[in-house]
């Protein structure tokens, strides 16, 4: 039977590497952020990607998975668009095998790219991730899935319960996701500068040159003030990370 892999999650938590190291198994294809149909492209081709050319043919709504699976010959397909109603949308719509996880990260270190042009956080930005967390929790339980850390992301055991879960088989090559070939609607930018770093598609590479190819997470939070950590205290924040497991 035929499956979808769902992940969700809220922005900035690494969703797209988890994506890419899933779909680099050979039964699998990522179709990435496919609630962003209409304004994204392929992390790879871009606008020119011939398997998203097809499908925007061959697509009528709301088969939006049947058609991904005619495009892509895979018999499991991985969508990080994240967001909860989509998945419902989804689910409602396209009978097949939901297979989701839920990626969280420390409520604190996401807000690395959160910050206005002021510098300053606002009540919404952690109170949003609070709610999010509760919807995609309460969907996860649902549809019996399995929440994972972005911060294991480094280790081959967060990928054995994925991959186990999921029902194929891991290896720890696929963590190399860059080696494989990806053709998801771009999530994120870091991820997909791998990809194209390794395959020459782009000369120069900002994240390659100072990191490398490796999966290392982005840790810590260095970059809050106190009066942004007492926002994120007083809107839930600290509670949640609490219940996560964070300090
Ligand atoms: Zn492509």
């Amino acid at each position: 039977m035929k499956k979808v892999v769902y992940i969700l999650g809220s922005t900035r938590c690494g969703t797209t590497m988890f994506d890419l190291v899933i779909s680099s198994h050979s039964d699998c294809a990522s179709v990435g952020e496919l609630c962003f149909l209409h304004k994204r492209a392929c992390g790879f081709c871009g606008s020119e990607c011939k398997h998203w050319v097809r499908y925007s043919k061959m697509l009528k709504k709301p088969h939006y998975y049947h058609t991904a699976f005619d495009v892509f010959g895979a018999d499991i397909l991985v969508d990080s668009s994240k967001k909860w109603r989509w998945l419902k949308d989804r689910a409602k719509h396209e009978d097949y095998e939901y297979k989701v996880i839920h990626v969280v990260r420390n409520g604190l270190d996401r807000l690395r790219f959160r910050k206005r042009q002021d510098k300053k956080i606002r009540p919404y930005v952690v109170s949003a991730w609070v709610n999010t967390y509760s919807k995609c929790k309460k969907l996860t339980e649902k549809f019996g899935g399995i929440e994972v850390r972005y911060e294991d992301i480094v280790h081959d055991e967060t990928f054995e319960k994925i991959f186990n879960f999921i029902g194929i088989q891991y290896d720890p090559k696929y963590r190399r996701f860059w080696e494989y070939e990806h053709h998801g609607l771009l999530g994120s930018k870091t991820a997909y500068s791998l990809v194209r770093a390794h395959k020459g598609k782009d000369s120069t590479n900002n994240y390659v040159d100072i990191h490398g190819f490796n999966l290392t997470p982005r840790i810590g939070h260095e970059f809050l003030s106190e009066k942004d950590i007492d926002v994120f205290n007083r809107y839930g924040g600290r509670k949640l990370n609490k219940e996560l497991g964070y300090k």
